[in-house]
């Protein structure tokens, strides 16, 4: 059953939205700006037996929801994990607060957007405006209308590890050895050598925070160029906060998530394992690990996406909402590649010239 919520401004019944610049709730029309009740829960780490058994339990079906605008009666259809959207009609700002219930764990926790669309603009122009290839017309694209701020489900992952490593362990060394030069003359040169030792060992490593994304239309490599995101800032989730802005449930499939996190701690730890084992270098590694006290949390984070077209071709970015880092590609200039072109042939000109 849906549960939709309306926070018209008490001023003038107009639409609030949650304000990235004043941190609270202001006014579209009266510009008021009201405070959001700040809690002092605390965001706990949960035990991963809840988030094993929810991955058994099959995900549930998205269905279709109606919405009728209590402002303007407009009758809208969505899917039901949309958790924010606007009346098509009359632009009334709607939570559907049962958006999250719609997957087996609702997130407990939000960092709210502390980027505005001007300051992701202003990274925006900063990023594409440093290299020398990028083209000025860039900045006459219509990037703000394609700029869309997103909340995103995101999970984190602590595990202790318990790790046994084994392996070959190589020191160089090097001789001297005699040979015959093209004149069939006697030569020496050093040769370098490996001395090999079998070493075993053991060590404990914590890992906290893995952060994984929940969204499965961006990739993790993707999102993880945008990172750190800085957790101690986690509120407790009020709907408030996601007034204006776009925010759905979690679509990756939650083992999958899972996975992410193991290989990534399984990576991290045979990085480590491979530097207590080599001496210069190292063969034949190998790693069990143990995994315990595994919790996690489900979060929501700020992100900036746009997808806009340059020259015929579509090009995308993205903006950590919290600290404004940036990562997407760069269209090139085939003005400025022309010039860099043109420029180099005359300095090699010149250089022929100079010592001819
Ligand atoms: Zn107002
Ligand atoms: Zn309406």
């Amino acid at each position: 059953m849906s549960d939709f919520k309306e926070f018209p401004c008490p001023n003038c019944s107009s639409e609030l939205n949650y304000d990235a610049e004043k941190n609270d709730l202001k006014c579209l029309h009266c510009h008021t700006v009201f405070s959001i009740e700040k809690s002092d829960e605390l965001i706990a780490e949960i035990t991963i037996d809840s988030f094993n058994s929810a991955i058994s339990s099959h995900m549930l079906p998205i269905n279709d929801v109606n919405y009728k605008c209590s402002k303007c009666g407009q009758e809208t259809k969505l899917k039901e994990d949309i958790a924010f959207f606007e009346c098509r009609n009359c632009g009334n700002n709607v939570i559907n607060a049962s958006a999250y219930k719609s997957r087996t764990i609702v997130p407990s926790s939000i960092i709210p957007f502390a980027v505005s669309k001007d300051k992701a603009m202003e990274h925006f122009i900063a990023w594409i405006g440093k290299g020398f290839w990028n083209d000025s017309s860039l900045k006459e694209l219509s990037i703000a209308d394609n700029l869309v701020g997103h909340y995103i489900p995101f999970w984190t992952f602590d595990a202790n590890t318990e790790n046994q490593w084994s392996g070959q362990s190589g020191t160089y060394y090097y001789v001297t050895e005699s040979y015959r030069d093209s004149q069939g003359k006697s030569q020496t040169r050093s040769v370098r050598r490996t001395r090999w030792q079998y070493k075993e060992g053991q060590f404990s490593q914590f890992f906290n925070d893995i952060l994984i994304c929940g969204n499965q239309e961006i990739t993790q490599d993707y999102i993880n160029k945008i990172y750190p995101f800085h957790l101690d800032e986690l509120k407790p989730l009020n709907e408030k906060y996601l007034l204006g802005w776009n925010a759905k449930a979690f679509d990756k499939d939650m083992n999958d998530s899972y996975t992410l996190s193991k290989n990534f701690i399984t990576s991290k730890v045979e990085e480590m394992a491979a530097t207590y084992l080599a001496a210069d270098t190292y063969s034949g590694l190998e790693v069990s690990t143990e995994f315990c006290d595994e919790t996690y949390k489900h979060i929501i984070l700020p992100v900036w996406f746009c997808e806009y077209l340059f020259k015929d071709k579509k090009y995308f970015f993205i903006i950590n909402g919290q600290t404004g880092a940036i990562h997407g590609e760069k269209p090139l200039s085939t003005t400025k590649i022309v010039t860099a072109i043109v420029l180099a042939v005359i300095f090699v000109i010149v250089l022929f010239m100079a010592f001819s």
